[in-house]
This record gives structure tokens, sequence and C-alpha cells, in this order.
């Protein structure tokens, strides 16, 4: 039936076109003059008939049948879909190439540019990236059409780590035909490796600053529990080790559960008005006592007027203990501490905290704000530092869209200056 069908439908379009037409009107003239027509009105007829299949066949090309236009399109040359690949690409910001079958390189975006430089159109994708991998994964991708991805690291011109893909672009069918492209597309990890590393070292760090108190109290209760049993002087020294051992661990834990508790708000700017004039006279009156004890001297250099900034009082409190605390700690030689406020027109709100002590090399200064970073971990046990006090004042800093500022020369002291 659908045979049938099919057969009458390639005849009536093959007598729907215009020179079959001719040839029936030619025939249908000889048989008129054959069976004696008038040959005059045979050929008025003729001449009619010629103009309607004329008239036809210039209006042909509008009444066109789609698998016959189909038919054409198939029959054009390739359309080249890399300028619009080009600029689709050109909009996203994470470094794409183009590639063609034969692994040339068709088009880069800018970020591709910006993380690889200027490739230039047309080379093999080999000349660019001599990675085995990338190259294996290309290849495959051209030979399958399956996307494949990586892991890549780009040591120039600085080092990174990409999770690279390759993928064919499907092109559009209903459009000319055109040569398959691949898309190389690169995604930047580096930022999220360097988090884990961090993660993971803090944690190791962390274990390590508990373990170690944790370590020397189960010794002592050892020692306490067999040998030194029946020693009353023994006991007394001892528990007094102990005591410092389980007050250091309370300190390291209050200090991660500190830094926990600012990680978690990182993102909610403080809302209230903090005056820093009264706040850095409780501050130093908390301190009074440790200052004493240190044979130290702080001195406020205040304003006598109002020095608001937006902030949350109690984290400020918390900045401005640790700074003076560390100044009186380790600037003890120097005797004094001096605390400026400055607030000038035009100028941000500045607190610097000044002390006349060894100083801190300048190699240390960069990491200072690290986690667990201490210039001499002995130094900073003996004066009960965790090594997290300055990773929670930049932490709060950060958060009050604030900068600490460190300046530092050996044998002259260090000078901390927070700038909201
Ligand atoms: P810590 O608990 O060890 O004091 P911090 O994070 O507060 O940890 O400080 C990190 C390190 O910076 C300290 O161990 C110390 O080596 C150094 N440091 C901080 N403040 C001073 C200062 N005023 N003078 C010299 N060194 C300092």
């Amino acid at each position: 039936m659908n045979d049938h069908s099919s057969i009458w439908r390639i005849l009536a379009d093959r007598l729907r076109s215009p020179w079959a037409f001719l040839l029936m009107a030619c025939a249908a003239l000889v048989a008129a003059v054959l069976s004696e027509i008038d040959p005059l009105v045979a050929s008025v007829l003729w001449a009619l008939t010629l103009i309607v299949a004329l008239v036809r066949a210039g209006g042909r090309s509008h009444n066109e049948t789609v698998p016959e236009r189909l038919e054409r399109t198939a029959e054009q040359p390739a359309r080249d879909a890399t300028p619009l690949a080009r600029s689709l690409i050109a909009a996203l910001d994470q470094p794409i190439l183009i590639l063609r079958a034969d692994g040339n390189i068709a088009a880069q975006n800018p970020a591709a540019e910006k993380a690889f430089g200027m490739i230039a159109a047309n080379l093999h994708i080999s000349t660019r990236f001599r990675s085995p991998g990338i190259l294996d994964m290309v290849r495959e991708t051209i030979a399958t059409g399956e996307p494949n991805q990586i892991e890549h690291s780009e040591r120039l011109p600085s080092e990174r780590v990409y999770v690279v893909r390759v993928a064919q672009a499907e092109l559009p069918a209903d459009e000319a035909p055109q040569p398959p492209l691949y898309l190389l597309s690169f995604r930047d990890i580096s930022e999220l490796r360097r988090l884990e590393r961090m993660r993971s070292d803090f944690v190791a760090n962390a274990s390590h600053e508990l373990r170690t108190p944790l370590a020397s109290l189960r010794g002592f209760l050892e020692t306490l529990m067999g040998p030194a049993k029946n020693d009353a002087k023994a006991h007394e020294r001892f528990f007094g080790i102990m005591l410092e051992q389980a007050n250091r661990m309370s300190r390291l834990v209050d200090d991660l559960l500190s830094l926990s508790r600012l990680e978690l708000k990182a993102h909610i700017a403080p809302d209230e008005t903090v005056d820093l004039v009264p706040m850095l006279g409780h501050v130093r009156d908390s301190l009074a006592p440790l200052a004493s004890d240190l044979g130290v001297e702080i001195r406020l250099y205040m304003l006598q007027s109002k020095v608001e900034v937006t902030g949350d009082r109690d984290e400020l409190v918390q900045v401005f203990e640790n700074l003076i605390e560390n100044a009186c700690k380790y600037g003890q030689d120097g005797e004094t501490v001096d605390v400026y406020v400055r607030n000038e027109d035009g100028q941000p709100v500045e607190v610097s905290i000044v002390d006349h002590g060894p100083g801190i090399p300048a190699e240390h200064l960069p990491r200072l704000t690290e986690r667990f970073y201490r210039v001499s971990v002995t130094d900073s046990r003996s004066k009960k530092g965790t090594g997290l006090g300055l990773a929670i004042v930049k932490h709060i800093l950060t958060r009050h869209r604030a900068r600490l500022v460190v300046k530092s020369e050996e044998g002259k002291g260090a000078e901390f200056t927070v700038r909201f």
C-alpha cells in the first residue's frame, strides 16, 4: 500500500515538472494535426499551453517541497561553525579552546589567552600543551566522540591545578552539515586544593598542639600513681605543672572555638556603633594585672572626642586584647607599650600598638596571621601562646572590612596597626 502510494506520488511529481507538461503539449499538438483539427486552432491551443507551462516553471521555486529543500541542503558545502562558537565562548570566564577533528586549535577565548598566553590559530594542540595526559585524552575523544577529563598542573606563570575536560560540541542537525568541533575547557581548582591542604594542615596542627599537653598530663599521672605515689613534694610540683598543661589545653580549645564561630559569621558584616576611646580604656584595665606582672606600662594616646566605628564591640575587644597582650609579652624588654588612636579628616581611623621589644625578622611578617605560625614555638609556649591569636585578629578584622598592617625592624620593636 505504501509502495503504491509512493509510486503515484513520484509520478505526480514528475508530471508536475514544466518540461513534462511541455512534452505533453507537443504530443497533443501532433495528435491534433494528425486527427485533422484545423492547424491554426491547434497552434493557438499549443501556444496557450506553452504559456501556461512557462508560467508554472517561473513559479516553481516557491512551491518546492520540503524533501527537495533538504536534498539540496545536503549538497551544500559544509558550513564552519567556528565563528559562532568563538563568540559564545568569549562570554565565559573559564579558559576554553576550540579544536578541530585534526587536533588543531580553531579558536581560544580571552580567559584562555590570559591563562596560557596567545596561541596562534591552526596550530596543533600539542604545540601548546605537551602533557601526554591531555593529548591522549583529546585523541580519544576525537576518535570516539565520548567526553573525557583529567587533572593537570601548570607550573608557569604560576602554579595552578586544572580539571581539563574535552567534549565534542553537539551542533544542530537541521542546519547545514558542519565538521565536528571539540571544546577543551579548564576548570581552575588551585584555590580548592589550597583550602583542602590548609584544612588538613590545620587539623594536623591542632591535634599536635592538643597532644603535647595531653601526653604531659598522662606522664605525670602515671608517675603520681607509680614511683611518686607517696612523695608529697613531687605531688605538689607535679600538680602545679598538670594544672598549667590543662590550662594550656583549655586556651587552645577556646581559641579553636573562637575561630570556628568567626568562620560561621564571616559573611555577616557587624552593624553596632563602637566608640574606640572607652573600649581601649577597658582593654588597658583588663590587661593591667598581666602588664604589671611583666613589668610593662601600657600608655594610651587618645583623643578627647569620640572615635566611632561600625563593628562588634566584643570582637573588637578581642582584637585589641590580643594585640596589646602580645606587645606586653613579646616586647616585655621595652617596658612600655604605646597605643595611638588616629582619626584625621579624610583618613581612615587607625589604632596602632607599638612595643619596644626585639621586633620581628622581616621574613616572618607575611606569615604571622597564619594559624599556628610562630616566630619561635618555645618562646610562644613559654608565654602561654597558642599560635592562634593573630589568626583570630585577622578573621575579625576581615569581617569588619578592616586591615592589619605590621611593621617591624629587628631590635627596634614592632608596630601593629588596625586600619578601619
Ligand atoms: P601566640 O599565641 O603564639 O602569641 P599569635 O598569633 O598571637 O600567637 O602571634 C604569632 C607570633 O607572632 C607569636 O608567636 C610571636 O612569635 C609573633 N609576635 C606577635 N606579636 C609580636 C610582637 N609584638 N613582637 C614580637 N613578636 C610578636
